[in-house]
């Protein structure tokens, strides 16, 4: 009998890649500045699981392009999908994929579109802050100052959508975490337990790989 499983986790695997000092990714700043401070320190690879979750998301990300592209829906145009940028602030390079640039044709407005899967839609009631994050860098670096953020439902495929208006103030508030960041970084300044402080960030560190390296203060 064929290993299915042993199947995909071969083709998913996508061989260990140590993250470098000096070059940084939006999809992570939301993220525990400690936590991301780890990772480039003691980089290891993704776990199976976690990669089949990434998977996942690609899928429906995937799905989204093509109901964007249908000529089933009139309504919207996709002008570009995975749009690569990359963006040097001071000393250091933040580099990303924007998921959709679409054209919504009732307003004429071009919208950047972030996708995210979630595991059950019902209970998202407002947008992620690090998701907004994101999209706030994306508006940024792109110069389209429309976003939206599509959650979508791996079981049932429904969707949640929150519009996000472009805040200069806040996407500057991320450019300083960037570079905060960089600075402990080659600095070798550990950063503070930042979801640990904050009430809205405290989950992540029961999802946290370092949480008992952090839990020490180790370096
Ligand atoms: S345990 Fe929590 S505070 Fe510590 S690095 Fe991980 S996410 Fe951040």
């Amino acid at each position: 009998m064929i290993d299915f499983n042993n199947l995909i986790d071969k083709h998913i695997s996508k061989g260990f890649r140590a993250k470098k000092i000096g070059k940084y990714y939006p999809s992570e700043i939301g993220s525990c500045l400690r936590k991301i401070w780890y990772s480039y320190k003691y980089p290891h690879e993704v776990e199976p699981d976690l990669l089949k979750v990434f998977e996942v998301g690609n899928i429906l990300h995937d799905f989204i392009v093509e109901v964007l592209k249908s000529e089933r829906t009139p309504e919207v145009e996709l002008l570009q999908a995975e749009i690569p940028f990359k963006i040097n602030i001071k000393d250091f390079l933040v580099s990303g994929r924007v998921d959709d640039l679409v054209l919504i044709k009732e307003s004429g407005k071009n919208v950047l579109v972030e996708v995210k899967s979630h595991r059950m839609i019902k209970l998202v009631k407002q947008p992620e802050k690090r998701h907004v994050m994101q999209l706030q860098f994306y508006m940024h670096a792109i110069g389209v100052h429309n976003g939206l953020i599509v959650y979508v439902d791996k079981g049932s495929l429904k969707t949640k959508v929150f519009e996000v208006n472009f805040n200069e103030g806040e996407s500057e508030i991320i450019s300083k975490r960037f570079e905060t960041l960089h600075k402990d970084l080659t600095e070798n300044i550990l950063p503070s337990s930042e979801a640990k402080e904050d009430s809205d960030m405290g989950w992540m560190c029961r999802f946290c790989e370092y949480k008992e390296k952090c839990d020490k203060n180790k370096k």
